[in-house]
């Protein structure tokens, strides 16, 4: 499935040959959820002999996450008619002394991941990251504190590994947003995802998005292009 904005952004979705038992890694943002809708509707509509297993991290700093993406996923089973592609939702939980340093989240996550690919749980890993908006844009955020990671990204950020796949990662939210708005997503799926990271105190205790952080300009700013 090639995947084309109007930002003249390109993605490609495409599920490797024989990979039988998917690992998607879902945070319970915009980004991971619309990756799994577009798996499970590739599987759904062709047909294919494959399971999906979310897999979510319940970080101590964003204790949200977790809930959300299984909002994700039980909306995505309804909405497709699908619940047979979905196994088991693996999700581990990360402590707050180790959600401090992105290094340290990094190796969490890869000894779990290492754990699901040995013992065969899963074949394929799809992850949801997408790049950066640019420069000029990110200079106009409140919120100066971009992820690294997610500057310059080239097409070993998208094949990271031969098992791994990051479809997003040289695109921005622009083409995410304007997936929601293609599929007829905005009101339905999109207000079930949650990108805010702001503190417990800002979201009246995670209810309410901060509009501060940098996730939230993000998505207000793909949201003003995507409807301009
Ligand atoms: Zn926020």
């Amino acid at each position: 499935m090639i995947i084309t904005d109007r930002f003249n952004q390109t993605a490609k979705i495409e599920i490797p040959t024989g990979v039988k038992k998917i690992g998607v890694s879902m945070s319970g943002g915009a980004d991971s959820s619309m990756l799994c809708y577009l798996l499970a509707k590739e599987i759904k509509e062709n047909d294919l002999n494959i399971i999906i297993h979310p897999i979510s991290a319940r970080f101590a700093v964003r204790p949200w996450s977790y809930m959300r993406a299984k909002r994700v996923v039980k909306f995505i089973k309804n909405d497709l008619e699908c619940p047979e592609i979905f196994g088991q939702h693996y999700y581990f939980s990360v402590p707050e002394d180790e959600c401090k340093i992105d290094q340290a989240k990094e190796k969490h996550f890869g000894h779990v991941m290492s754990f699901l690919f040995v013992n065969n749980i899963i074949d394929h890993l799809f992850s949801g990251k997408t790049k950066n908006p640019s420069k000029q844009v990110m200079n106009t955020f409140f919120d100066k504190n971009p992820q690294t990671d997610r500057n310059n990204p080239t097409e070993k950020d998208i094949y990271k590994a031969s098992v791994e796949t990051v479809p997003w990662a040289m695109v921005d939210n622009r083409l995410i947003i304007d997936l929601y708005k293609k599929y007829g997503l905005m009101h339905t799926l999109l207000p079930i995802t949650r990108s805010c990271e702001g503190s417990e105190t800002a979201t009246s205790n995670f209810t309410k998005e901060c509009g501060k952080c940098w996730w939230c300009e993000e998505r207000k700013w793909a949201l003003e292009q995507v409807n301009g």
